[in-house]
């Protein structure tokens, strides 16, 4: 006989609100400045008042803890060697979610590097280097992008808002675009409304 400690076990009883477990590892460790940011963007972007978000170094996670959903989020920098080949070379790979046997797992991507290159060299920023908290809300709407794929089961894009499929450096800092309500409804009916449910 052998038991599973499950990190996407049922929701307990004396527990209201479903949770989401971001769980983050970061390939260079970040500065808490830029991690607040990117987790307060992100949680701007999901206005679901019945969902409680809890973040995570991957260090902290222990498979007693108990989420309705859990994301793991990798923090890399892989750099120019990212960019695809089905894509022209001005074409950067910002984030990915990953896909095994063609169905969508909770483990996405996230290209620090190029997220930082792109928003310091845009026009917009004054300085070369980024001020961290613009990089860190950056970093938030490329991760609610891949959240979303992850968490409304997904491979579309739409046309405009957080859910389209390429931004440029003024969709990562300056734009006030998120989720249209349909998607944030696909969200929670998909990733949360079963676990409730059960
Ligand atoms: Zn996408």
């Amino acid at each position: 006989m052998i038991f599973a400690v499950c990190a996407w076990s049922r929701q307990p009883e004396t527990q209201k609100k479903p949770r989401l477990g971001i769980v983050c590892a970061e390939t260079v460790p970040q500065p808490g400045i830029l991690r607040t940011a990117m987790q307060a963007e992100v949680e701007r972007l999901l206005p679901l008042p019945s969902l409680e978000i809890c973040w995570l170094q991957m260090e902290e996670f222990r498979l007693g803890d108990v989420f309705n959903k859990v994301v793991v989020v990798k923090l890399g920098s892989q750099g120019k060697d990212c960019a695809t080949l089905t894509r022209p070379p001005n074409v950067k790979r910002l984030g990915a979610t990953n896909v095994a046997d063609g169905v969508i797992i909770p483990f996405v991507e996230l290209d620090v590097d190029w997220i930082h290159w792109l928003v310091g060299h845009s026009s917009l920023m004054s300085a070369p280097q980024p001020h961290v908290v613009p990089l860190g809300r950056a970093l938030g709407r490329v991760l609610a992008h891949e959240l979303y794929h992850v968490l409304a089961d997904t491979k579309a894009h739409s046309r405009q808002g957080i859910a389209k499929a390429e931004m440029d450096p003024h969709d990562l800092v300056w734009s006030t675009e998120g989720f249209r309500v349909a998607e944030l409804e696909r969200i929670w009916k998909t990733a949360f409304v079963p676990s409730i449910k059960d």
